[in-house]
């Protein structure tokens, strides 16, 4: 099905954007994704891990508004079982078919290129073919990107607002629950009865790709087991210089 959004060049006026207005502490999740779609319509898209609860609600927020909202997932060709089979889930539920983003490498070829397991030498370079530059290519012709990021997730990310002119992709990003707790989340989850990924019952609080992805100890921090053993934390989506 075709798209405005793909025939359209982007026109982005970001002096006319206020994003303080849409940093209003007064402002609920659901607010934020009002205007954003009332401000960007055709120009907004959406993100999704599939491994977390919070893009869960992010999507069902969205969705509820607007089912023409495009909703993508960085498929790195090393996702788990698990997440696919999130996906299909998803689009079941809400009659949307999530759309994958993917690297012009595959992983095959990538080990040709770089050598064998490029994530245990080098992750930010293995972040940066397989997620980064995809989504660059993918947010071309975007203005606004809705994610699904919390304060709560991470030192980097506490420092986060819920709108923000991000340089790299050339976007705005939203971040309406950026002040939500894991707690309201779930809540919401389970409230609505969403879809989930299995993995976050077994001990997977974050979910990512299968060889930087392991199960988190009671009493450890949310995303220990996100690129253990390595100083990097983030992916380099939301923010950059991730390995310190
Ligand atoms: Fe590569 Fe790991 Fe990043 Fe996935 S999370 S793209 S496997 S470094």
């Amino acid at each position: 099905m075709s798209n405005p959004r793909w025939s359209r060049p982007k026109v982005l006026d970001v002096a006319a954007f206020d994003l303080a207005a849409f940093n209003d502490a007064s402002l609920e999740a659901g607010d934020i994704i009002d205007r954003v779609l009332e401000r960007f319509p055709g120009e907004t898209v959406l993100s999704c891990s599939f491994g977390g609860p919070t893009g869960m609600v992010a999507l069902d927020m969205v969705l509820e508004r607007d089912r023409s909202v495009p909703v993508y997932y960085l498929d790195t060709e090393l996702l788990f079982p698990q997440t696919y089979d999130l996906i299909d889930r998803v689009a079941e539920r809400y009659g949307v078919r999530p759309i994958p983003v993917r690297s012009p490498l595959g992983v095959q070829q990538q080990n040709a290129h770089f050598g064998n397991a490029l994530w245990e030498r080098d992750p930010d370079a293995c972040c940066n073919i397989r997620k980064v530059e995809p989504q660059k290519t993918f947010l071309r012709n975007s203005s606004a990107w809705i994610t699904g990021l919390r304060r709560d997730q991470s030192l980097e990310r506490s420092r986060s607002e819920r709108a923000v002119w991000d340089p790299r992709f050339e976007v705005i990003r939203i971040s309406p629950f950026a002040y939500w707790s894991e707690e309201r989340t779930w809540a919401y989850v389970r409230e609505r009865g969403l879809p989930y990924n299995d993995l976050n019952d077994q001990g997977y609080p974050s979910v990512g790709c299968v060889p930087c992805t392991r199960a988190v100890a009671i009493g450890e921090d949310r995303r220990a087991g996100r690129w253990a053993g390595s100083q990097k934390t983030e992916c380099g989506l939301h923010f950059q210089g991730t390995t310190t």
